[in-house]
């Protein structure tokens, strides 16, 4: 199959939640005065579709399928799902305490939902004032006191509260008891799963009476207890020219980039991966040899492996988040060695 190698937007699908929001202004100004509360936009979901390109009017899920080596990249065949899910998520009340399994567990029980596991972070792009996530197990919480917590609804106080404000960005690995609080517009990056286990939803009930389903054998099956991993990230910005390319997070799953600035700069895909563009803010032209393509707030691109070099050229200041697949994490820690991030910053920064 010979396609044009170009940039493609994908359509978000938007998704009610009790914890939503009736406004996804600024990111999605006509989505207003919403009568259902809305909590993500999916962008990279299974079902949603090509706006333009050369599998305009495609699910994602559809393409992926037949997407050739130019496309997918060297190091990625299209086997299962898209690997990546991007989401954004508006909370104006807190997310249930939940934890997520990893690829091992999800393997064995929960083939029927994709078999996939889900290690994912969060960017946050807006917060209210003195906003807080739940993040990890305070010190010395063992299983027994933890489940004992469940029957007596006092979760919250066994985890870790985290002040956190926009800007920031945190890795939550699979097993990680986590919520994200009220307040928060926020892009979250993900394994193509969609398998949580909640262990507490606050006793909330929706209009007709009825409380949602906790999962709680599972979720013990797959809590991380003992020492807590991933967290607050600590960025580590280099600055390349016009670019300001922030390092925030490498894994096996994904590796995530934000770009900010307000000239002219020149990229270049990898043969060996795909590259997801976000647009957080500002609007521009992305130009390839042949095209110039408009960009606005809160789009995702898919930028073909063999797609090379391009420009991006803002008309205003513009902050992009990059997430891609790694073909291998040894290459993308050689190349940020060579930019100049030391050993102690990548320790913090992959995720092995
Ligand atoms: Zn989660």
């Amino acid at each position: 199959m010979i396609v044009k190698l170009r940039p493609s937007r994908l359509e978000p699908i938007f998704d009610a939640r009790p914890w939503g929001v009736n406004s996804l202004a600024p990111l999605f100004p006509e989505q207003n005065n919403l009568k259902e509360k809305i909590g993500e936009a999916w962008l990279t979901g299974e079902k949603c579709r090509f706006a333009d390109g050369p599998f305009a009017g495609s699910t994602l899920g559809e393409a992926w399928a037949q997407m050739p080596v130019e496309c997918t990249g060297t190091k990625l065949r299209p086997e299962g799902a898209f690997p990546i899910l991007v989401k954004f998520i508006f909370t104006d009340d807190k997310l249930s305490v939940q934890v997520h399994p990893d690829d091992d567990y999800a393997s064995q029980h929960e083939k029927q939902a994709g078999g996939r596991g889900k290690t994912e972070m969060w960017y946050f792009v807006s917060a209210r004032p003195r906003s807080e996530i739940l993040f990890g197990l305070k010190p010395g919480v063992e299983r027994d006191s933890f489940r004992r917590a469940i029957d007596d609804a006092t979760v919250e106080n066994f985890v870790v509260r985290v002040p956190t404000k926009a800007r920031d960005a945190i890795f939550v690995p699979a097993g990680t008891v986590h919520a994200i609080g009220a307040g928060f517009v926020l892009c979250e990056i993900q394994e193509q799963s969609d398998i949580t286990y909640r262990v507490y939803d606050y006793n909330r009930r929706n209009a007709a009476g009825e409380t949602r389903a906790l999962h709680i054998d599972k979720a013990m099956d797959v809590i991380r207890f003992g020492e807590q991993e991933g967290g607050k990230i600590e960025p580590v910005t280099i600055e390349r020219g016009p670019l300001s390319e922030t390092y925030l997070a490498a894994c096996r799953y994904f590796v995530t980039e934000r770009w900010e600035f307000s000239e002219s700069i020149s990229q270049k895909t990898s043969p060996e991966h795909f590259d997801l563009l976000i647009s957080i803010a500002g609007r521009g032209l992305i130009e390839t040899g042949e095209e110039k393509i408009a960009y606005a707030p809160a789009q995702v691109w898919l930028m073909p492996a063999a797609l090379g070099a391009y420009q991006i050229v803002p008309q205003e200041r513009t902050e992009f988040l990059r997430t891609f697949v790694p073909g291998g994490l040894d290459e993308y820690v050689r190349q940020l060695g060579e930019r100049g991030v030391s050993e102690s910053q990548l320790t913090q920064l992959v995720h092995k």
